[in-house]
């Protein structure tokens, strides 16, 4: 989100320019934060429209679903109506799209389920033999990362160093083996498969690539192997010299290493693309000279892929501030004292903008850091928004709910029928389950198949069956009822209906221990009732990118997008309030005043892994470096960054320093910490001016 205005017709430099006006070959635009980078792709869209490109045959990338949605608004600005059809999406988004078309050529029905990181999880726990979670956790995350290096079960077994990873490589089978049996797939296979799909089979290679007119990526830098892989194909259609893609990023801000992400994306775009034109741009347009000089000493001592020099005409601005606090607690009521300040017009920095909460962002390390600064936030009575945290998609009550769409959109999703079949309990025990789910393992069939096969009552006693079959049926009429309720007007009557039926607030009443607990996941439930119903009737545009605009939607086609917009993990929308976020979640994004908090060594750079080695050691407080450099350059006017002496640990309060990256900034101390005395001073001063009396000499306030 950015709070400048979008100003219509929006200005490009010379530089942007050329790179919008690159039309019919590889460019690649290169530079640092601020530049506007991401304001040459919306242009770029807008330009190849009228250029006659249709815009079905136009696909944008971008990092998040909220981007993507911004993007295509602002194209919209510049454009107008005609940018409707344009495909401007994540990654992800764009894998559903191709796997719900064409994954039957893996083996995959369209109404595939996309799984959550809980019900991952949950499958390598019994995939490993009934492990801890936080073992299963572990292997998640390794298996995520081979994914995302492109290696399967088997390649993975073929690579192993030791027996650890041996280990989870067999895991790994198995997992496959499951996902495959319920027609389902994670987050990371929205990238892999399609790549396989595009890899093995030529007519689909060939139909996709025939459909990008051009292909334009946001944050390049951020992208893995098999998403570079996934864009080379898809751009494969023509001639290296003549690939039709336009990547942006900057090296520097590459922060997501942690996720497979890798530089080695940027080095090898000359090499696969020798014709490809590179663009730098150098003028910063969202920065004081201040902030810039400040981010380029913290990001100095990296290595260089691509030297670049930043400069800005926005005038050197208020100085960047350190702020010391004694405890977390303090650290929290200084920065809202902060805010405060701001919006009073009493720290020269204000400006008119200061008004608005909307201009201000707290930016943390860890979605942990928030909790001090959510409740003094809260005690100061100033409306804030965490993003990157907790989404009413990860609340149990709407993932109770989201497991009946799965359900209906595919009844091989098992994690999804064990879950609506249990929520709320309608009288079928543990044990007939456990006997279903040994009959089905037995056929290698589904749960839900299983329910329905005639020797099934050989195993379990008839009143399990009965209930089972009553189960079945109740899945069955109201999947056929979602499907006819079209419209904004018939889908919160099918809602209604539906959550009465399966006796889903009494569920809440029963299972909650207070009522005011239950009452609030019940308004959780209406308010995404509400919101499914509006998107059935187009009010709220998909933010996935997925569906087209301004249709009239069945509640099933609504639920076919819930799940990627669940595994993102994303609200919607941007009221006026203080924003509060992680350092990874504001990437691309701006505002006028900046508070970075908890920046003490061991939490930015974070503590090192003492058993790395030194090499690994290095690269990663190269990237803790990158993430400053992120972190700094996303504030507009004012900076202040923030640490405390002492940090809870545990139960423990221990003592802590500055972190490194402070005293790299190298501000003047004398001029540059907020201290209270000098505001204190400066009243006294106006006071003294107003009333013509002297300040008593040797202030010691
Ligand atoms: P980041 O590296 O953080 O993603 P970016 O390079 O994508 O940044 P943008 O977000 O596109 O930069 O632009 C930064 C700010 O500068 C935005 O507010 C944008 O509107 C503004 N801007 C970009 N180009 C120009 C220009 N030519 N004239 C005026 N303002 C501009
Ligand atoms: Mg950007």
């Amino acid at each position: 989100m950015s709070n400048s205005p979008n100003a219509v017709p929006a200005r490009l430099n010379l530089a942007q320019q050329q790179a919008v006006n690159h039309l019919h070959g590889p460019c690649l635009v290169l530079a640092g934060a601020g530049s506007g980078k991401t304001r040459v792709i919306t242009h770029k869209i807008a330009r190849l429209i009228q250029t006659g490109i249709p815009a079905d045959r136009i696909v944008a990338i971008t990092f998040t679903n909220k981007a993507a949605a911004e993007m295509r608004e602002r194209a919209r600005g510049l454009i107008g109506a005609a940018v409707r059809d344009a495909v401007i999406c994540t990654f992800h988004a764009l894998g559903v799209r191709m796997l719900r078309q064409d994954g039957s050529a893996l083996g995959l029905k369209s109404g595939f389920s996309i799984l959550d990181s809980d019900d991952v999880c949950a499958i390598l726990k019994d995939a490993g033999g009934t492990v801890d979670a936080a073992t299963a956790r572990q292997w998640q995350w390794t298996i995520s990362l081979w994914k995302n290096m492109g290696l399967n079960a088997e390649r993975a077994a073929q690579a192993a160093n030791d027996e650890d990873q041996a280990r989870v490589a067999r895991v790994m089978a198995h997992y496959e083996e499951r996902l495959l049996a319920y027609q389902a797939v994670d987050f990371d296979d929205l990238i892999g498969l399609p790549l396989r799909l595009l890899r093995e089979h030529e007519s689909v290679r060939t139909r996709w690539q025939s459909r990008m007119g051009h292909v334009l990526v946001d944050e390049y830098q951020d992208t893995n192997a098999t998403q570079y892989e996934l864009l080379r194909l898809l751009v494969a259609g023509r001639a290296p010299r003549e690939a039709r893609f336009t990547a942006v990023g900057d090296d520097d801000q590459s922060i997501y290493g942690w996720r497979g992400a890798t530089l080695d994306n940027l080095r090898k775009l000359p090499v696969d693309f020798p014709e490809l034109q590179v663009i730098k741009l150098e003028q910063n347009y969202r920065s004081t000279g201040a902030i810039l000089r400040a981010a380029n000493r913290v990001i100095g001592p990296n290595p260089k892929l691509f030297v670049k020099s930043l400069w800005s005409e926005l005038g050197e601005g208020e100085p960047v501030r350190v702020v010391e606090a004694d405890h977390e607690d303090h650290e929290a009521e200084r920065a809202v004292a902060r805010i405060q300040s701001l919006r009073a017009g009493t720290l020269a920095t204000a400006g008119s903008q200061a008004l608005e909460y909307r201009n201000f962002a707290i930016l943390y390390r860890a979605n942990h850091q928030a909790r001090p600064f959510e409740k003094a936030l809260r005690r100061a009575q100033i409306p804030y928004r965490v993003t990157g945290g907790t989404s009413l998609f990860d609340r149990t009550e709407i993932k109770d709910l989201c497991s009946w769409f799965r359900l209906w959109i595919n009844a091989d999703d098992d994690p999804a029928f064990l879950r609506a079949v249990t929520t709320p309990r309608r009288g079928i025990g543990h044990q007939t389950l456990q006997q279903l789910g040994a009959f089905a393992g037995r056929y290698k069939v589904s749960l839900f198949e299983a329910l329905y096969a005639p020797s099934l009552g050989l195993t379990l006693p008839a009143r399990s069956v009965a209930g089972l079959h009553e189960f079945g049926r109740a899945v069955d009429s109201w999947r056929q009822r979602a499907g006819q309720a079209e419209g904004e007007a018939a889908a919160t009557a099918f809602l209604r209906d539906w959550l009465q039926d399966i006796g889903y607030e009494a569920h809440l009443r029963d299972t909650e221990d207070s009522p005011t607990l239950a009452q609030a996941r019940w308004a959780n439930v209406t308010d995404f009732c509400e919101w499914m119903a509006a998107r059935c009737g187009g009010r709220i545009e998909d933010p996935s990118g997925l569906a087209g605009p301004q249709k009239v939607k069945s509640l099933l086609d609504v639920a076919q997008t819930i799940s990627l917009l669940s595994t993102l993990g994303e609200r919607e929308q941007d009221p006026n309030q203080v924003t509060l976020s992680t350092l990874h979640a504001a990437k691309g994004l701006e505002w006028p005043h900046v508070l970075m908090v908890g920046v003490n060594e061991g939490l930015l750079p974070f503590r090192a892994d003492e058993e790395a080695t030194e090499s690994a050691q290095s690269a990663r407080l190269e990237e803790e470096r990158r993430l400053m450099y992120v972190g700094i350059t996303r504030a507009q006017s004012s900076l202040a960054v923030s640490w405390s002496r002492r940090r809870k640990r545990g139960r423990d309060q221990v003592a802590s320093s500055p972190s490194r990256f402070i005293a790299e900034m190298a501000l003047d101390a004398a001029t540059t910490r907020e201290d209270p005395r000098e505001k204190l001073r400066a009243l006294r001063a106006e006071f003294a001016r107003r009333s013509a009396l002297a300040v008593p000499a040797g202030d010691s306030a």
